[in-house]
This record gives structure tokens, C-alpha cells and sequence, in this order.
């Protein structure tokens, strides 16, 4: 038997979520991926070392920079999503934080959109300016005019969320890749709460994608990671970013020159992000992220169904002001979602604003009984939040509004259970 699954691009979502990036054949024939449970591996013979440390071999030294159990996840991701390359990392926010830090140098700017997931907001706030890094958040993320308006002479990114936390608004990304390149600068999309099974945003032009994999991709709610994946094509050597131009220089002769040409921002944030800055994920933790890619689009599937239903029973309920799913036709974003999500459907997060104020979005809390009171999402199960009280704390009232919440603002991550036993759950709470 030839056993090729492992590195069939031609092969589909569901098959390829089952066997990329890892071959049985180079770990014992062991069906399941292993847990390199190991701090370190031996390095056996002295030249291996030259060549392991000047990156010209792709080995395993020391966990900190990559461990095989992690490599496999990160190829079955890149594979999923239909890049050249994917890094896996600590947490979502490290997966962020390092792939902007990795375009951006103090003196540059950042423009991103303010439908964003508060940490992400905060950390473009309070700390990147820290490091001289600015962020220009765009005027009206409905506008992919006012992205072009906030691109200045050192825009060394444009981030947005494919899908925003927890507006649930949709952004124009093709139309916003456009706008970036027509500058020389890559689009940054955070797709956690999209996933590749809903929306490949390489296939409408951004450049790198980032990922939460603390939410649907491990889809269980049991440990933290976080993903980029790299298209493969942009243009790093424009002269727009002097340490990429620098990093090429160092590595063209060990890494290679073809190498880099299509892994380039992957390998320099693995060699002076993960490896310096050191948020490495654990090997076990990759194990859980690589069990719960095996059911992603079957798990979606079911989230999607679920989220239609509960949203459509939510807008005819009577103690809903307003609430926001543009799987919807009601929403301003049905025409996004129908661009973006035309087979899949546009996720199965939402959030909802209550007629009765904060005093019902309490109640609600304290009522729920299938919904979970906490802040994760994308897990099987349904859990509910308060984003005003948790996620976006202590945020200006002005920058929490950019983003969709208010006192009466309630977030909902529609699980994997029966969808009758959900809303019979919301229509007890709210009643
Ligand atoms: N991006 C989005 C859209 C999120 O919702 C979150 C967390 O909730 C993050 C990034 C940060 O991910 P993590 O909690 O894995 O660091």
C-alpha cells in the first residue's frame, strides 16, 4: 500500500482535515500523531548541528523552535487553508501579536478595523504603541474607502477580522486586498470565528491568515493555541520592509532562495518570534488541535444549522431589540455573507441587544442553563458572555460602540447540541 493522503492538495476539506501533513510511515506507522513529549531531541552527529542551527535542515533540536507532534498540525492548517506554510504558537494572541510585530518595526503603522476581539483591540491600544508601533483604526469598516483613507507612507499592515468580534459584522476582504496592495502592504485576516471550512480568505487576496485555534479548530474547549498561515506570494523584497530585506540576506544561502520566497514571513517569525520571544504551544496541546481538525467540517456544519435556528427564533422574540448574524436576510451584512460564505454559511456566533437593558442581560446570565456563562467560543458546546463586564472591560464606552457592545449587549456561540434544547434554554431565560 502507497499512503499518499498526507500530501494530496488535490484531495477534498474532509479527507485532507483527516490525513495532511502527516505521514505514518515517518513515526512508527502510528495512526494517531504522537505526543513528542520531549523538551529536546539529539542532535547525533556534529556537522548536523551546522546545519540545523544555520536553518539549512529542517529538524527538531530543541522544542522552543518546533517539535514534530506541532509540525504535523501546522502542515494539515496550511494544507486546510490553502497557504504555503503555517506557525503554530501559545495562543491566539500570540499568533498575532508576533506576525504584526513581525511586519511592523517601531516608527510603522498598523491600520486595522475596530470590529475587533477586545484583546486585540487593547493590545493595538495600550502596548504596541509601547513599542513605537501605532495602530489607525479605519472610519467605517463598511466603507473599504476609509481603509484606503488610513494607509499612510509606513502602513506595514492592514488587520481585520473575517468575521468581528462580537459584532459579527462582515468586511468587503476582497475589495480591502485590493486597497493594501495597491499600497505594497499585505492584508492580516483573523478568521477564528470563520474557520477554513467557511472561508479560505488567501482565495478573495489577503496574505496571512491568523487564527485563535482555542476556538473551533480544536473545537473542545481544552487547551489554548493559536495559528498564522502565509499565502506564499507577496512581495517581501519591495524595499518596503528593510528587515525583511535584511532577514533574506542572512538566509538565502542555508534556507534557500525558493524557500524563502514562499515561506519568508513564516520563517522569520519562527526563527526571531517563536524561537526568541518563546510562546511556543506544547506538544500536547497540538495533539488536541490535530483531533479536533479531524471533525471541523462536520462540526461547522452542525453550528451553522444550529446558529440559523437560534437566530431566527431570537429576532421574532419580543425581548430582542436587536441582534446581529448576517446568516440573517434581515441584516446589512446578507450580501457579505452570501459573497463570503456562499455553501457554508457565515459562522455561529452572534450577538444580541435587550430591550430591557442591563438588568435583562443579567438575568439572562444568571437563568441560562444549557449556555455556559463564560467567555470562550467556538467550542461544541453553547456558551453565552457579557462582553461589557468580560472581554472588552474597562474599555472607553466610545471604543466599546466601534465594536458593537453596549450594557445590553450579550454575545452567544452556538454549539453542537439539539437546537431545540438551545432555544428552549433562551426562551426560558429571557422570559
Ligand atoms: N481572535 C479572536 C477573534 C478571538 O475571539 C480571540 C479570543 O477570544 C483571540 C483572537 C485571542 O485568542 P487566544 O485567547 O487563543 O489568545
Amino acid at each position: 500500500m502507497t499512503y499518499k493522503a498526507f500530501d494530496d492538495t488535490s484531495l477534498g476539506f474532509s479527507t485532507r482535515q483527516l490525513h495532511a501533513g502527516y505521514n505514518p510511515a515517518e513515526h512508527n506507522r502510528a495512526k494517531a500523531v504522537p505526543i513528542y513529549q520531549s523538551a529536546a531531541f539529539e542532535i547525533g552527529e556534529y556537522e548536523r548541528s551546522i546545519r540545523l542551527f544555520s536553518y539549512q535542515e529542517e529538524g527538531t533540536s530543541y522544542v522552543r523552535f518546533s517539535n514534530p507532534t506541532t509540525a504535523a498540525a501546522e502542515k494539515r492548517i496550511a494544507s486546510l487553508e490553502g497557504g504555503s506554510a503555517a506557525i503554530a504558537m501559545g495562543s491566539g494572541m500570540a499568533a498575532i501579536s508576533s506576525a504584526l510585530l513581525n511586519l511592523a518595526s517601531p516608527g510603522d503603522d498598523i491600520v486595522a478595523s475596530r470590529t475587533i476581539y477586545g484583546g486585540s483591540q487593547t493590545m493595538f491600544n495600550k502596548l504596541f504603541p509601547r513599542y513605537g508601533v501605532h495602530v489607525t483604526f479605519v472610519s467605517d469598516e463598511d466603507d473599504p474607502q476609509s481603509f484606503a483613507a488610513a494607509i499612510g507612507e509606513n502602513t506595514k499592515a492592514v488587520f481585520i477580522e473575517s468575521i468581528g468580534n462580537p459584532l459579527c459584522n462582515i468586511i468587503d476582504i476582497e475589495r480591502v486586498a485590493e486597497i493594501a496592495h495597491a499600497h505594497g502592504v499585505p492584508l492580516v485576516v483573523d478568521n477564528t470565528f470563520a474557520t477554513p471550512y467557511l472561508l479560505r480568505p488567501f482565495e478573495f487576496g489577503a496574505d496571512i491568515v491568523c487564527y485563535s485555534a482555542t476556538k473551533y479548530l480544536n473545537g473542545h474547549g481544552n487547551s489554548i493555541a493559536g495559528v498564522c498561515v502565509e499565502r506564499g506570494d507577496f512581495d517581501w523584497l519591495s524595499g518596503k520592509f528593510p528587515h525583511m530585506d535584511a532577514f533574506y540576506g542572512e538566509h538565502k544561502d542555508t534556507i534557500g532562495a525558493e524557500t524563502l520566497g514562499r515561506e519568508m514571513f513564516t520563517k522569520k517569525m519562527r526563527i526571531e518570534y517563536l524561537t526568541e520571544f518563546g510562546a511556543h504551544i506544547s506538544p500536547q496541546t497540538s495533539f488536541y488541535l490535530m483531533q479536533g481538525l479531524e471533525t471541523l467540517s462536520l462540526r461547522m456544519e452542525r453550528h451553522v444549522a444550529n446558529a440559523l435556528r437560534v437566530a431566527e427564533f431570537l429576532e421574532g422574540h419580543a425581548a430582542v431589540k436587536e441582534i446581529s448574524y448576517p446568516g440573517l436576510a434581515s441584516s446589512i451584512y446578507y450580501g457579505l455573507a452570501k459573497k463570503y460564505f456562499p455553501v457554508g454559511g457565515p459562522g455561529a456566533m452572534m450577538s444580541i441587544r435587550l430591550k430591557g437593558g442591563l438588568d435583562a442581560a443579567k438575568r439572562v446570565l444568571e437563568r441560562v442553563r444549557i449556555f455556559d456563562y463564560m467567555v470562550n467560543v467556538g467550542d461544541a458546546k453553547s456558551m453565552i458572555v457579557h462582553p461589557m463586564t468580560s472581554i472588552n472591560f474597562g474599555q472607553p464606552k466610545e471604543v466599546a460602540a466601534a465594536a458593537g457592545v453596549y450594557e445590553d449587549t450579550l454575545r452567544l456561540s452556538v454549539g453542537c447540541e439539539d437546537a431545540k434544547d438551545l432555544i428552549a434554554d433562551l426562551e426560558q431565560a429571557l422570559g
